[in-house]
C-alpha cells in the first residue's frame, strides 16, 4: 500500500495542521509555509493528485469553498486584495501532489510584494501563530 501524502495525513489528524474548517468532503487549513499572514489552503479530503483527477462538480465545490474562505479572510484580516491560485503539475509550480487551492491575502501591491512560488519568500511563523490565524478565519466563516 502506498504511503499517504502529507495532506491526507493532516486531513486524518495523523500530522499536525492548523485546521480552519472541515465539511466532511473538503478541508481548509493554514499553509505551514505561508507567503503572507493568512495564506490558507482548501483541499478535498479524499486524495486526488490534482484537479484533473477530480470531477467538474467536485472542482466547483472546491472553488466555492475557496470563495467562502476568501470572504472570511476579507472580513477578518482585511487585506487589500486576495489571490486564489491553483497549480497542477510540477511544471505549474505544484509542490504537494494532493489537489489544493491557495487563498492568499495581499496587504501590499503585487509590485511591492510579488508572490514567488514555490519555496521562495515564505514567512517564518510558529504553530501557535498559525492556530491563532486559523481560529480568526474559522470565526469569520461562520458569519459569511
Ligand atoms: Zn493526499
Amino acid at each position: 500500500m502506498q504511503e499517504r501524502c502529507v495532506f491526507c495525513r493532516i486531513s486524518a489528524g495523523e500530522e499536525w495542521g492548523a485546521i480552519v474548517w472541515d465539511d466532511g468532503e473538503r478541508f481548509v487549513f493554514m499553509d505551514r509555509y505561508p507567503v503572507t499572514v493568512g495564506h490558507t489552503l482548501v483541499a478535498p479530503k479524499s486524495h486526488r493528485n490534482d484537479v484533473l483527477e477530480m470531477t467538474e462538480d467536485d472542482v466547483g465545490k472546491l472553488f466555492s469553498l475557496a470563495a467562502r474562505v476568501a470572504r472570511a479572510i476579507k472580513t477578518s484580516l482585511n487585506p487589500a486584495g486576495i489571490n486564489i491560485l491553483q497549480n497542477n503539475g510540477a511544471a505549474a509550480g505544484q509542490v504537494i501532489f494532493h489537489a489544493h487551492v491557495h487563498v492568499i491575502p495581499r496587504y501590499q501591491s503585487p509590485v511591492d510584494n510579488p508572490i514567488k512560488t514555490p519555496g521562495k519568500n515564505r514567512l517564518k511563523v510558529t504553530e501557535g501563530e498559525l492556530l491563532e490565524t486559523a481560529s480568526v478565519i474559522r470565526e469569520a466563516m461562520r458569519g459569511v
